[in-house]
């Protein structure tokens, strides 16, 4: 027997509909690329998103079509998306931070037909031209007068382009299966996969995302999603901020410190999301110009791990909640959340801390579970880590053009993290499995290294490695770079591990460095940093 409700496929632009006849009015506020603060609401947006809807259709863009998008969070990104999906072609998210030999390989890879571009990245893509080869038409964020002299084939700005559209145009429906954007994953290791999210995955993820124990977010807000949409879908926030009606504050091209600082205040923006180094950028800004967040009551912060002095300072100085939060590509981005359960809420100082350092609790529609090296699963006692392994209607089970099934027998995706579970179901990361140190057959959390070297008062950034040790198979080099104008001594930096961690995890050595790598979604890049001390020799030290 079949229920006898309605079929109404979850479809993306059933979003900018429901966001433009419930919450017309609501802002949408950009820094432009070009500089001024531009200002339109959900209306606007939909309207505009059907014309782009239009006009890709008489390029010939049709369902299934691939365009990628080369942006940072704007207005005209958002109304790119919705119009994009609209007819069924696919947004792809390009992050223009990859290296130009995997932007081009990404790029033929997905066979994007358009191309649509902020000037900053024109002449990155200009360069690799020759080797775009799928690329037909490209399309310049900006309006005539910005335009710049451009290489690139077909190139069109984009308001010149919409306006051969009049918007008399309705959206095309299908099957909620259908693909709705991809983005692909870095590839730290070998070429980067494509995740391909259908408009299904999509609606459902913003659902989750937007539960009070998730996001926590709700049309009272004023949301800033400092994450770039190329970011693993700015982590849900384009979708889920129309859905419920929220305001929007998007900060173009500009993400250091005083420019972030700007859009909070003047905006009086309720709730943010981005990765640490953005936070540590405006932190520094706050403390060197005395400054307060009056307005910001929550932030979300992910990508890499939070490090607790960040958490502390946010609440204690500002009186801003931090939500720590974890999630992949592959999870359309979220994973898990760190807001507070009953079990925990009442807690205060160190002990309350010690929960927000984990990564959170899965929402509905997330399974986890942790693992042994014969796939046993572990206790979820939060001592006992493993890998850690999800399950969802929003993670992925394959990646583009590839046959390989990615799931275990028992449709689980594995996260290639290395993480702890308790028994109120809050996780928390250890490692990624291939970053785990082990020294003498035991493994030592790089992370939680880090975590602890990055509250030392001279340190800017720390990253803790495995190099190669005689005796005991590995041992940690912890990588420091310094605060400018702060010296320290190795001594003095290991010192500060005594008595917060088991004495053998304590680094053998400190290599002080000027800069750290990253990857493009600003990670660490482990992998450079292990190549570049892989013959180095440590220090004789007595371990206990
Ligand atoms: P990429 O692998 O392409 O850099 P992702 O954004 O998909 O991009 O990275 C996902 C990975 O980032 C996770 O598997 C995890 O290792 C790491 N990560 C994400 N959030 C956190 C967090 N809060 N703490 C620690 N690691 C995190």
């Amino acid at each position: 027997m079949l229920g006898l409700m309605q079929d109404w496929q979850l479809l993306c632009h059933r979003i900018i509909d429901h966001a433009a006849l419930y919450h017309a009015e609501r802002p949408v506020i950009t820094r432009s690329i070009e500089g001024p603060i531009h200002t339109t609401n959900y209306v606007e947006v939909r309207a505009r998103a059907l014309r782009v809807a239009q006009r890709l259709e008489r390029d010939g863009i049709r369902l299934g079509d691939r365009v990628a998008t080369l942006a940072w969070n704007t207005w005209r990104h958002l109304e790119a998306w919705y119009g994009i999906m609209g007819i069924g072609a696919v947004y792809h998210t390009v992050n223009p931070r990859l290296f130009p030999d995997q932007i081009s390989w990404i790029i033929n890879h997905a066979e994007d037909r358009v191309m649509m571009i902020d000037t900053s990245f024109l002449p990155i893509v200009e360069k690799l031209a020759d080797r775009l080869k799928p690329i037909e038409r490209t399309i310049v964020l900006t309006d005539a007068a910005h335009m710049p002299a451009t290489t690139l084939r077909n190139a069109v700005p984009y308001e010149d382009w919409i306006s051969e559209a009049d918007g008399d145009f309705a959206w095309k429906y299908f099957d909620e299966n259908t693909a709705a954007g991809m983005c692909y994953t870095s590839g730290t290791t070998g070429n980067p996969k494509g995740v391909v999210y259908s408009h299904r995955s999509n609606v459902l993820h913003s659902m989750m995302a937007a539960q009070a124990d998730a996001m926590s977010v709700c049309s009272r807000d004023i949301i800033l999603p400092v994450v770039p949409m190329f970011h693993a879908n700015c982590w849900g926030l384009a979708l889920t901020s129309p859905m419920i009606g929220a305001a929007m504050v998007m900060p173009g091209a500009k993400l250091d410190g005083p420019s972030i600082y700007q859009l909070l205040d003047t905006y009086r923006v309720s709730f943010t999301a981005a990765v640490p180094t953005v936070w540590l950028m405006l932190l520094q800004h706050l403390e060197a110009n005395n400054l307060k967040l009056p307005y910001l009551k929550n932030v979300v912060i992910g990508g890499s791990a939070c490090p607790r002095a960040m958490i502390q300072k946010f609440q204690d100085v500002y009186g801003v909640n931090v939500c720590h939060a974890w999630g992949m590509t592959e999870m359309s981005p979220l994973g898990t959340l760190g807001s507070l359960k009953p079990e925990y809420a009442s807690l205060t100082g160190e002990a309350r801390l010690d929960v927000q350092m984990k990564q959170g609790h899965p929402p509905f529609g997330v399974d986890m579970k942790i693992v042994d090296d014969s796939d046993r699963e572990l206790p979820r006692d939060g001592k006992t880590f493993g890998r850690l392994k999800v399950r969802g209607p929003s993670v992925a089970r394959a990646y583009f053009k590839e046959d390989r099934n990615v799931l275990d027998d028992g449709g689980f995706f594995d996260t290639g993290d290395v993480a702890t579970l308790d028994r109120h179901g809050y996780m928390q990361i250890t490692d990624r499995s291939k970053d785990v140190i082990k020294s003498g057959g035991e493994w030592i959390s790089s992370i939680d290294l880090e975590n602890l070297a990055v509250g030392h008062p001279k340190v800017a950034e720390a990253a803790v490695i495995g190099v190669r040790q005689p005796k005991w198979g590995e041992r940690p080099l912890l990588v420091i770079v310094l605060k400018e104008g702060q010296s320290a001594t190795k001594d003095e930096l290991l010192g500060f591990f005594d008595g917060k961690i088991a004495k053998w995890w304590t680094p053998d050595d400190v290599a002080f460095v000027d800069e750290i790598p990253h990857t493009a979604t600003g990670k660490i890049q482990k992998t450079a940093l292990r190549e570049r001390f892989k013959d180095y020799a440590f220090p004789a030290v007595a371990h206990q």
